[in-house]
């Protein structure tokens, strides 16, 4: 991963609740779900993955994701505040860490300009940097 070296020595970020990954923006769309995503909000809104797969979720190309809130918003977000946040799914635990973001000019012209987080608080290493892109690979390569 030669071009990915910029981050090698870790990168600033601590969410500030700004609620804007939750918006629909550009080419991010949909917040998919795996089917452990699946299984773990269904248990954190007690309800049973069936359930809560036919109330929540939509099918599309083959993948599941969460249907769209009012605006773009995902429903799950009340005044910028997740409210399944234990149990948010994988794609939104690994952000920004996300493997199609992660070159510099993306990183930059992209989520370093659109999410208020970039640059505050924890400093995170590239070994734990690698760890998220590396869950979120796995998501993104799981069964639906
Ligand atoms: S599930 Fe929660 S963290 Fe994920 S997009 Fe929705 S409100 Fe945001």
């Amino acid at each position: 991963m030669e071009k990915d070296l910029w981050w090698k020595k870790g990168i600033r970020f601590e969410c500030q609740g700004s609620g804007k990954c939750c918006v629909s923006h550009d080419g991010y769309g949909f917040v998919y779900m795996t089917k452990e995503d699946r299984i773990r909000m269904a248990k954190a809104l007690q309800l049973t993955t069936s359930e809560f797969t036919r109330q929540y979720c939509k099918k599309t190309d083959g993948y599941f994701h969460l249907i769209d809130g009012e605006n773009g918003e995902c429903m799950f977000l009340k005044q910028k505040r997740c409210q399944i946040y234990e149990g948010r799914p994988t794609q939104c635990r690994t952000w920004p860490f996300w493997p199609e973001v992660m070159d510099a000019k993306t990183w930059n012209q992209d989520v370093a300009k659109f999410c208020p987080g970039v640059g505050k608080g924890h400093l995170w290493t590239a070994q734990e940097i690698q760890q998220e892109i590396d869950a979120q690979l796995a998501s993104e390569n799981s069964e639906p």
